[in-house]
């Protein structure tokens, strides 16, 4: 079991599947050119089995994946229903832009999947192009059409950027309602070389949570589970969905962080806001290795795991660490 000397344990990897996306969202990649790793650098699906098979050896529950975009690795798919078959129990998640799901809902049910995370960070067409780069809002809002029609559970992720979406919120109240989904807004954090977070565009959870008190009234709900996560929920009255907050800056949960994180490239990093680094790929890809390596490295990057909030809290500059979001995986 992966306990460390804050008595934190983990018990949630967060996987990313490839670093490659359809999308340049100015939160996320900001840089107009973007390398792309090399294929023979990521992980294979093989690669990535094997190192759910370890990490659940060492008390993982919860896996999500994600990317950049994980719908666009071929093979996403029957990766998962590969992971559902052996590990049905497994609370298997996904987060993706869901401009690739419409069309393959049908197959996403086959392997297993009842709910997704979709980000979506305005509900107008320009704006979504102003955001991500591209006009894809249509092929959004139509995943999200189909997953909701097969009886799919939808939570919308929505990076809270002052002056950019703080004047949808009365609209992304009325959808949460409506469509019954949850809509959690994710305070923008200052990740990535040259990240464009400012305190002009951050926008804080109290902030929104009282901006939304302000159009209707709100009941916090209280999550039991272990694994059910940072965000804080409220019931919107008058309807199914519901609104939450993350407040990853203002508000840290360094103490119950229970998470694990691997690049596509095979990094395990143990906070989002570090840049420490422990090589999973070479062991993988020695012949020779077994899964005591593997479980000794995690052993021993948790022994190291930082309390990210400091880190956060002595940076310099607008940003906390070098590598996008976009490889690290949200
Ligand atoms: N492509 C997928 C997607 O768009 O959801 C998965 C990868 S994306 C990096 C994962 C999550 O990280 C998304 O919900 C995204 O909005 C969020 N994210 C990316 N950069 C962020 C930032 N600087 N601050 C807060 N959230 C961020």
């Amino acid at each position: 079991m992966l306990i460390d000397s804050h008595g934190r344990k983990v018990s949630y990897l967060r996987l990313s599947i490839t670093d490659r996306c359809n999308l340049r969202c100015l939160y996320c990649r900001p840089q107009s050119e973007w390398v792309f790793l090399p294929h023979e650098q990521i992980l294979t699906f093989e690669e990535m089995f094997e190192l759910v098979d370890v990490a659940k050896i060492a008390g993982v529950e919860k896996v999500r994946l994600t990317g950049g975009e994980p719908f666009a690795r071929k093979g996403f798919i029957p990766f998962l229903a590969r992971l559902h078959a052996k590990y049905p129990s497994l609370d298997l998640r996904i987060t993706t832009n869901g401009t690739m799901l419409a069309g393959r809902v049908q197959e996403l049910r086959e392997a297993g999947v009842a709910c997704l995370n979709i980000s979506l960070d305005t509900l107008q067409r320009a704006k979504f192009e102003e955001i991500t780069g591209v006009d894809a809002y249509g092929l959004v809002r139509a995943g999200i059409d189909a997953c909701l029609a097969a009886g799919m559970r939808v939570k919308i992720n929505v990076v809270a950027l002052k002056g950019i979406n703080d004047d949808e919120l009365p609209e992304f109240v009325d959808f949460a309602r409506d469509l019954g989904v949850d809509v959690r807004f994710i305070e923008f954090m200052p990740i990535g070389y040259q990240s464009r977070w400012s305190r002009d565009n951050y926008w804080p959870a109290k902030d929104i949570v009282a901006a939304v008190e302000e159009l209707v009234p709100l009941d916090e709900v209280r999550e039991a589970s272990r694994n059910s996560g940072p965000a804080k929920m409220y019931r919107i009255a008058g309807g199914s969905g519901r609104i939450g907050v993350i407040s990853a800056v203002s508000n840290h949960f360094c103490e119950s962080c229970n998470r694990f994180r691997v690049t596509s490239d095979g990094k395990l990093r143990t906070c989002l806001f570090s840049d420490k680094e422990y090589d999973v790929r070479s062991i993988l890809r020695d012949p020779q290795h077994s899964t005591q390596e593997l479980l000794e490295l995690f052993a021993r990057a948790n022994q190291e795991k930082p309390m990210g909030y400091r880190l956060l809290q002595d940076r310099q500059t607008n940003q906390v660490c070098d590598r996008a979001m976009t490889a690290i995986g949200g």
